[in-house]
């Protein structure tokens, strides 16, 4: 997967579960990097699979560490289920005698299955019957969450980095400047406050609005 498809798979990521994706920028430019570099060898279409799989699943929020152990299952069952022959009408260039020859196309039909370019010796026949099952390979539609789901999912996994208080804690506060999660100073006397900025209150319900038109 290279960058441009790890931005596209976080986007659609970001539709299901608005956990995983960063929200800070530079956070998000790491998280990036990171999710690139983990899934450099999964396919996109593989990925997004994973994913769907994971949510039929869990309700934890997906790490890129689920998607590349599913990977990895997914190349050693392959590899596990291929025979190591081949079709020889694959393969009409090659001498019976070649040994070189024969070797070779045997480690590119490998690595091929590996990789999901090709499919497993024995298994050819079933693939149409499996992508109908499956809708044409899709496991499970990425569908947006709607309200009930993130109520639900609140009362069973309520967001670890949720300040305690007011919501609006959880943005930074215009009038004071103290940053998301802290308390509301005096500007005066720069003391720390009980209630907090009503402009602040103003930032948290801007941005729930804004959340909601984008969802
Ligand atoms: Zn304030």
């Amino acid at each position: 997967m290279t960058l441009d498809e790890t931005l596209a798979l976080l986007e659609q990521i970001a539709l299901v579960d608005d956990r995983v994706v960063k929200v800070d920028q530079a956070e998000q430019r790491a998280q990036v990097t990171m999710w690139a570099a983990t899934l450099r060898d999964v396919p996109l279409d593989f990925a997004g699979e994973a994913v769907g799989r994971h949510y039929a699943e869990s309700a934890w929020p997906i790490m890129p560490k689920d998607i590349a152990a599913r990977w990895r299952d997914q190349v050693r069952d392959r590899l596990g289920r291929s025979t190591g022959t081949f079709e020889p009408t694959d393969h009409p260039h090659l001498d019976p005698d070649d040994v070189g020859g024969y070797m070779a196309a045997l480690r590119e039909q490998r690595g091929a299955i590996a990789g999901g370019s090709a499919e497993p010796v024995g298994l050819r026949e079933l693939i149409p019957a499996v992508g109908d099952r499956l809708g044409g390979g899709r496991v499970a539609e990425l569908v947006p969450a709607n309200e009930t789901f993130r109520e639900v999912r609140e009362q069973h996994y309520p967001r670890r980095a949720r300040p305690a208080g007011p919501p609006e804690l959880a943005v930074h506060c215009p009038v004071c400047g103290v940053s998301a999660g802290r308390p509301c100073k005096t500007t005066s006397r720069g003391r720390q406050m009980r209630g907090t900025h009503p402009s602040r209150r103003d930032v948290w319900e801007a941005q729930q609005t804004t959340e909601g038109a984008d969802a």
